[in-house]
């Protein structure tokens, strides 16, 4: 309970909707997260959403930077989207057979995106990595893969797999029900650490398949990678006969439409795409040039099918998001209006000497009780996240809702405009005046 700042908000609807679901869904949730374990009460239900805007079910209203983790790039319920899905939804749900939409939706993609010749959507963006991932072992004819503590690339099995002791190690399954034996075909060895990836391409010669990356790891709090770290993994993988992979489920349609490997200026051999493109409905992608793509079945031997890839109602509403995204000056508005709402927290926290840092890129942010530069999950001090916790609710109390877990990133939408982001800068302000008092 909050002893300072604002009362805590009334959650009696959404602590009995809990104590229901709970009978339901181990953890009363269908993704954990959600449960709130990181962070004071019982977590919210969310009943609607409209532009920036939710509300939960005790009619809270807050400003919200959770953005479903990531997807609503235009905010809640967006007009065009709710139309072109309502127009699809007359014709039938799902049919299991090519649809025009399909093509609509790639045809708009690949225009825009010079670094995939051919696609393959998917439902989830766990579903894209572990198709690339498979197509990379297929196109190789290699087992292991190389990824990096601190990147999450969905409940892949063979990336459920943390960082052995040693430089480089197999890696050791970070979820039970993962067989040992996957996890030694996966390396793990620290971001930003050029040794290490040398290390096991000596340890493991014609062995490793893929290295894959987020294209900016923003899953363990925001790891902005250097170029010239990025640019290392793209020769090194190209001399070693490897491919690179860039997850680019967060970054990808968010940094920029051709997402972080564009921000970088580097092309991987494969990409994987989610959240934004599905417009709010569960879509994933996965992309490479027509050569790796034509391993894919039935063209080639890496098996890979889903019954609802493609779905009418989901292509739909990525067709309705992508195309607002295509508008001219979309990113660098929606980035502009990112970067200035950042720098005025800093200039605050600066100014009260707090320690405190925003990482941000693009329109994707990321608070930090640190006055340390962060690069590796190592560099977190998970100590610092009790502080978050407070943070979280002082917010909560003022309205602002951010996802449930000091290592979870914070979206800024094309709906968020001058009046929310200031009443949220004062809510932060106050927010951080408690947690540091
Ligand atoms: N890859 C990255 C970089 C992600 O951030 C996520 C989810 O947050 C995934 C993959 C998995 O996507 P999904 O949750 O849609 O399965």
């Amino acid at each position: 309970v909050s002893t300072t700042g604002k009362p805590d908000i009334p959650r009696e609807k959404s602590a009995e909707l809990y104590e229901k679901s709970k009978k339901y869904f181990p953890g009363g949730v269908n993704s954990p997260v959600r449960a709130f374990k990181s962070v004071f009460g019982t977590p919210l239900f969310i009943e609607r959403g409209d532009g920036c805007y939710v509300w939960d079910a005790d009619g809270n209203q807050f400003i919200d930077f959770c953005g479903s983790w990531g997807p609503l790039i235009l905010g809640h319920n967006h007009p065009k989207i709710k139309e072109k899905v309502s127009e699809v939804m007359q014709q039938g749900m799902s049919f299991g057979a090519p649809t025009a939409l399909e093509n609509e939706l790639a045809e708009l993609i690949l225009k825009s995106n010079s670094l995939i010749e051919k696609i393959r959507f998917v439902s989830s963006g766990t579903e894209a990595v572990m198709s690339a991932i498979r197509l990379a072992r297929g196109y190789t004819k290699r087992d292991k893969i190389l990824k990096f503590e601190g990147c999450y690339h969905g409940h892949v099995d063979s990336l459920l797999v943390k960082a052995g002791s040693g430089l480089v190690t197999f890696g050791e399954t970070s979820s039970a029900g993962v067989p040992k034996s996957f996890a030694d075909e996966t390396i793990v060895i620290p971001l930003n650490d050029r040794t290490a990836v040398e290390e096991a391409f000596k340890q493991f010669p014609d062995q490793i398949a893929a290295i894959i990356i987020e294209g900016v790891p923003a899953n363990n709090g925001l790891l902005i990678q250097d170029k010239e770290f990025v640019q290392f993994l793209r020769d090194i993988t190209q001399q070693k006969g490897s491919l690179l992979i860039f997850d680019e489920v967060i970054t990808g349609f968010r940094l920029g439409f051709e997402g972080a490997a564009k921000h970088y200026g580097i092309k991987p051999d494969i990409l994987t795409y989610g959240k934004i493109i599905g417009g709010g409905l569960p879509v994933g992608m996965y992309g490479a040039s027509a050569e790796i793509m034509s391993n894919v079945s039935p063209d080639g031997a890496v098996y890979q099918a889903g019954t609802l890839s493609g779905n009418p109602v989901a292509m739909a509403a990525g067709i309705a998001q992508l195309t607002e995204l295509l508008r001219s000056g979309f990113y660098k508005d929606l980035n502009n209006k990112t970067q200035e709402f950042v720098e005025s927290i800093q200039r605050f926290t600066a100014a009260k000497n707090y320690k405190f840092k925003v990482f941000s890129i693009g329109s994707i942010f990321w608070f930090a009780f640190t006055d340390k530069d962060i690069k590796t999950a190592e560099d977190i001090d998970a100590s610092s996240m009790e502080k978050f916790k407070v943070f979280h609710r002082e917010l909560l109390n003022r309205g602002i809702y951010l996802g449930p877990s000091g290592y979870e990133v914070g979206f800024v939408s094309a709906a968020h405009n001058k009046t929310e982001l200031e009443k949220t800068k004062r809510a932060i302000f106050d927010s951080l005046d408690i947690v540091f008092r």
